[in-house]
């Protein structure tokens, strides 16, 4: 049977919340053998991801894994990290075999990406359409080997890679127990690459060597919730 793929998505209430684990779902309803970790940044359960949860009819677990306080504090905040440390710990209590994706909510993903990834053995890696100026982040090949990386800030990084650039084996990641990911903005990645003690020889090139986009690190606008105060009396109820 095909090995399943754990996607983690962490997730926060805001706006935009529903519209983007609705659009993540629908794509996510396309491909074989997944389990869905939603992972909300929150102490309090969303009925309203429940609610969206259980109509998709995708295996799924829904997890409450809110930010540490102390980081709520900070310029830069680390973005997740709590929501994929979480469904991490998860996988390492049910999962045995298959492998593990870290999916945003935001993203937006070619199905095509879920087949790449599915037989990964100890990491794999692949570019991510950047809307920058820079326009990828991705591993660079030539003649089919790993030459170096592409990314719009490399920073000192280990491995200068995006979020959604990369896929780890369930079985692999079972053997490095205290692999973590950091909650230090902008080296979520690195950091947690680095704590599963890889190699460049061990990391699968995917993606036809790294030639074709399948993922986006898409961002959408943030509205403004102060323009909820307009709504109509009979409108404002508890499902809008
Ligand atoms: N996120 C979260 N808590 C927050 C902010 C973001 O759980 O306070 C989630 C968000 O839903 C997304 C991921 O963390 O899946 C990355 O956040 P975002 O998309 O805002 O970061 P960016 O893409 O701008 O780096
Ligand atoms: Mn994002």
């Amino acid at each position: 049977s095909l090995p399943t793929i754990y996607i983690v998505t962490p997730t926060y209430k805001r706006l935009e919340q529903i519209p983007e684990l609705t659009r993540l779902a629908q794509t996510l309803v396309n491909v074989p053998n997944i389990h869905w970790i939603v992972a909300d940044d929150t102490n309090t359960t969303n009925p309203q991801v429940i609610h969206l949860l259980k109509r998709i009819h995708l295996p799924y677990t829904y997890l409450l894994t809110p930010m540490p306080q102390e980081f709520k504090k900070e310029l830069a905040r680390p973005k997740g990290v709590a929501n994929r440390n979480g469904g991490m710990e998860w996988i390492r209590a049910h999962a045995t075999e298959g492998v593990l994706y870290f999916a945003d909510d935001d993203n937006t993903y070619d199905i095509q990406i879920f087949e790449e990834m599915r037989y990964t053995r100890v990491v794999s890696m692949f570019p991510v359409g950047l809307l920058t100026e820079a326009g990828l982040s991705t591993p660079v090949l030539k003649d089919g080997r790993f030459i170096g990386w592409y990314d719009g800030w490399i920073g000192g990084r280990k491995f200068p890679v995006d979020m959604a650039g990369f896929a780890v084996s369930v079985p692999f990641l079972l053997t490095v127990p205290k692999a973590k990911m950091p909650y230090t903005a902008g080296m979520e990645e690195t950091g947690f690459l680095s704590s599963l003690n890889i190699t460049t020889d061990q990391i699968e090139f995917l993606a036809d060597n790294c030639t074709q986009i399948y993922v986006w690190h898409t961002k959408t606008h943030k509205n403004n919730p102060a323009s909820r105060n307009i709504l109509l009396p009979e409108y404002n109820g508890t499902n809008l």
